[in-house]
């Protein structure tokens, strides 16, 4: 058994990798880390737990049941690895230091040990100047797809006429682009330095005074990204794989993107892969069973056709930034933040956490909506091949909604329903199961 100085193992088993046959094996009781969050974290990570203990303990029968463990990361975890260092301590250390206290090393490990994990929102600090917790777990676990189900719950308040019509599952490139961080002020030495050699090299002329950002997109991280949507789209009988890019201004990144995934596909995919083309010519506009049709849009476009013709999508492969613009804009036509969830998963490493953030001014109100990390919850059950328990807390979800149980922020579009609160939504769940 490994041992860690902060986190107590409880007992269960571990999942392990199958690295021959690609896939996880999953004991009936698996240990889980679980970083419980800052700000509504903790609220939403318990009723998420208890959520998905009572559908386990219920479909399985008490066959199977998860052994939660706790691993530290944001403010708690600044209390158990940073024990007596104040605001100034911190704000002299150095950025890596000051994120071995927030996001500690342990909690890396554990989590690669452990394989699958899942974790409520976090705070970056102030302190250190990095540029975010989340990105860093992303980063340092090299969790690549960022994965966002958009589907639609009835009675979920919506701003669109036919909110049904969306059920998409969009793989967002989350390790390049824009947000690989490799940028520099206006003035800084860097900017002054790298606007000085495009210059002088390449005749490129910069403003002066200006920012300077680099967008790297690979074909490596491509590749990979394009594939495990399609491999998700093989396993879940999905019926596109549709590419979304700006390669018609930036060709070498994002037109790249577009190529680089299509080159993938028959390469790969030859067999199941049809184009839109032979949709048409072939197969009479109606996909054959085993077959998938890739496809792609230009970004601009593709935030259109979200609006208006949703029900042709199915899974999306995006670059970072794309990614996410469109699974926002996406989330809010089925009803927002307070229940999108998230999974970000790298080769078997897998993390899953609501879109949303800390939403500081409700922390400790027991007010906010839990769905979304208790639906990341039911992405995470369906991750280890516990579907029937994840359907189970689905319907339960569906069913409280229904009988218009539901929190401020759904009671608030709703109009004339009093909300009950993160516990008592769970409850009704619970009882719905
Ligand atoms: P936010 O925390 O998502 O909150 C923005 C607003 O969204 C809230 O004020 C609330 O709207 C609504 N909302 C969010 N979660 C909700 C829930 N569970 N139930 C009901 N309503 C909910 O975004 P933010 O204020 O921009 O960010 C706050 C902090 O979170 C920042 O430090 C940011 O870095 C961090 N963050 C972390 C993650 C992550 O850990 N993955 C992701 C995003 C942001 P109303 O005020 O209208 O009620």
């Amino acid at each position: 058994m490994v041992e860690f100085k902060h986190v107590t193992v409880p007992e269960g088993e571990k999942i392990e990798i199958d690295q021959q046959a690609g896939k996880i094996v999953v004991p009936d009781n698996p240990i889980i880390p679980y970083i419980r969050g800052d700000g509504i974290g903790p609220e939403v990570t318990a009723a998420a737990r208890q959520i998905i203990d009572a559908a386990v303990a219920k479909v399985y029968g008490g066959r199977r049941s998860i052994s939660w463990m706790e691993v530290y990361a944001g403010e708690v975890a600044r209390e158990v690895y940073g024990e007596g260092l104040s605001d100034e301590d911190l704000q002299s250390m150095d950025a890596e230091k000051v994120r071995g206290i927030y996001l500690p090393k342990e909690t890396l490990e554990a989590i690669k040990h452990f394989v699958v994990a899942i974790k409520g929102p976090l705070t970056t600090p102030v302190a250190g100047g990095f540029r975010s917790l989340n990105v860093g777990l992303r980063q340092m676990l090299d969790l690549y797809a960022n994965v966002r189900p958009i589907f639609y719950i009835k009675g979920v308040p919506s701003p669109v006429r036919h909110p049904e019509k969306m059920n998409m599952v969009l793989f967002r490139e989350n390790t390049e682009d824009v947000y690989a961080g490799i940028e520099w002020p206006r003035g800084s030495e860097e900017a002054r330095k790298l606007i000085h050699y495009l210059q002088e090299e390449f005749g490129v002329k910069i403003r002066e005074d200006s920012g300077i950002g680099i967008k790297p997109i690979s074909e490596f991280g491509t590749k990979r990204l394009v594939r495990k949507a399609i491999l998700y789209a093989l396993e879940k009988g999905r019926k596109s794989v549709t590419l979304v890019h700006k390669g018609n201004i930036m060709k070498y990144t994002e037109g790249a993107f577009r190529d680089w995934g299509y080159e993938l596909t028959r390469e790969e995919f030859g067999d199941v892969i049809i184009t839109e083309a032979e949709l048409w010519e072939k197969y009479n506009g109606e996909v054959p069973d085993g077959k998938i049709v890739i496809k792609d849009r230009i970004a601009d476009n593709m935030l259109q056709q979200l609006l208006t013709r949703p029900n042709e999508y199915d899974v999306l492969a995006l670059p970072n930034l794309n990614g996410d613009y469109l699974s926002d804009a996406a989330a809010a036509q089925v009803g927002g933040l307070g229940i999108a969830p998230g999974g970000n998963i790298g080769d078997f490493i897998a993390v899953f956490e609501p879109i949303h953030g800390t939403a500081p001014k409700y922390t400790g109100q027991n007010k906010v909506n839990p769905t979304a990390e208790i639906l990341s919850g039911c992405m995470m059950l369906e991750y280890l091949g516990w579907d029937e328990a994840s359907t189970a807390i689905k319907n339960a979800i569906e069913k409280t909604i229904a009988q218009k149980v539901v929190t401020y922020d759904l009671a608030r579009q709703l109009g004339g329903i009093d909300p009950v609160s993160t516990s008592e939504y769970a409850a009704a769940i619970i009882k719905n199961l």
